[in-house]
């Protein structure tokens, strides 16, 4: 991130807030050339957010997948689309707040967490199976 008074490219965030419901963040920048702060409004971020599988290999994080998980995991339970959205939202933000990286376990880790809180049931198919991030085909076979 540029720094609006001297261009320098050396800026650090010194603060993070998730506003309008987990869709943007506002973050606080200091420029470590002229110490300027400045404020930026980012949506979409999440987008930057890069996922350690566990054999080591990095790739960006992907939404669509983790609906798609979701909606197996949820297969033929009651929960409307815009819970998961919701439920999705809510991760995302916060996984964004402080790091640029993160585990598929601490994915799969969370999304159990917040599971646990909606429907036990699910609950249960998620974490019998579908220990890591990784592995979406045996999770399917498992609900078929
Ligand atoms: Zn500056």
């Amino acid at each position: 991130m540029k720094c609006p008074k001297c261009q320098s490219m050396e800026t650090k965030v010194i603060d993070s807030r998730v506003i309008e419901d987990g869709q943007s963040i506002r973050r606080r920048r200091e420029c470590e050339y002229c110490e300027h702060r400045f404020t930026t409004f980012e949506r979409k971020w999440f987008t930057e957010l890069v996922v350690i599988k566990k054999d080591g290999s990095k790739e960006m994080y992907d939404r669509q997948k983790l609906k798609k998980a979701l909606l197996l995991a949820f297969a033929k339970r009651e929960i409307d689309r815009e819970q998961i959205e919701n439920l999705i939202n809510n991760l995302e933000a916060e996984w964004s707040i402080d790091k640029n990286e993160i585990t598929s376990k601490e994915i799969g880790d969370d999304v159990l967490r917040a599971l646990k809180k909606i429907d036990p049931v699910v609950y249960v198919r998620f974490a019998s199976v579908y220990k890591s991030f990784d592995n979406l085909k045996d999770f399917k076979k498992f609900i078929d």
